[in-house]
């Protein structure tokens, strides 16, 4: 008999009701002892949805102590069935890495050094240097005369570690600014 994991909780469930499993002769101190030892011992599960794409993977996540303790595919979700793709599989590090950074890095022309930058001076700039680009780049019309309304001197890739809302702004901010090639790393 095919039994997944949601079968299982209802069939030890209803077992328990009647009967523990200890009284049918079921050991649990060595479970017990090796789950102890992990981490997500004692978390509480919060079913959630990877942000990265449309598929909408569910993900559990532990939560102890108010933090994330690891993250693993819901085999109780008919889509994904507890499988993730590798962007789904780095939830954990991508919200915990110690290496993530948590300011801007700025490295100016031919320096050799990054500089620690505050999120507003770093917006500032990538304005300044948008707005110089269109600016100079911005066709109105092409060779035949016909009007385009175009940059073609700019370019958007798009990120995975964007979520679906995030990519329709982008998507629409480019083309405001009348950008037209644009394409997306998980296309790639
Ligand atoms: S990015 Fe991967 S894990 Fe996340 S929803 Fe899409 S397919 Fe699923």
């Amino acid at each position: 008999m095919k039994c997944d994991r949601r079968d299982f909780l209802k069939f030890t469930g209803v077992g328990l009701a009647g009967l523990t499993l200890s009284q049918l002769g079921v050991r649990f101190s060595p479970v017990e002892a090796y789950a102890a030892g992990l981490k997500i011992d004692g978390a509480k599960e919060v079913v959630t949805v990877c942000p990265f794409c449309s598929v909408s993977c569910h993900i559990i996540a532990y939560v102890k102590n108010g933090k994330l303790v690891s993250t693993e595919g819901d085999p109780d979700y008919p889509i994904n069935e507890g499988s993730l793709c590798a962007k789904g599989a780095a939830m954990l590090t991508m919200t915990t890495n110690e290496h993530r950074l948590h300011q801007p890095l700025y490295r100016a022309p031919y320096s050799d050094k990054w500089e620690t930058k505050s999120w507003d001076w770093v917006l500032e700039r990538i304005a300044q240097r948008v707005k110089e680009t269109r600016d100079k780049d911005f066709m109105e019309k092409n060779a035949k005369g016909q009007r385009v309304n175009r940059l073609e001197s700019s370019f958007l890739l798009g990120t995975s570690h964007a979520d679906n809302e995030e990519c329709s702004l982008m998507h629409q901010a480019m083309r405001s600014l009348g950008i037209v090639h644009m394409d997306h790393q998980a296309r790639i």
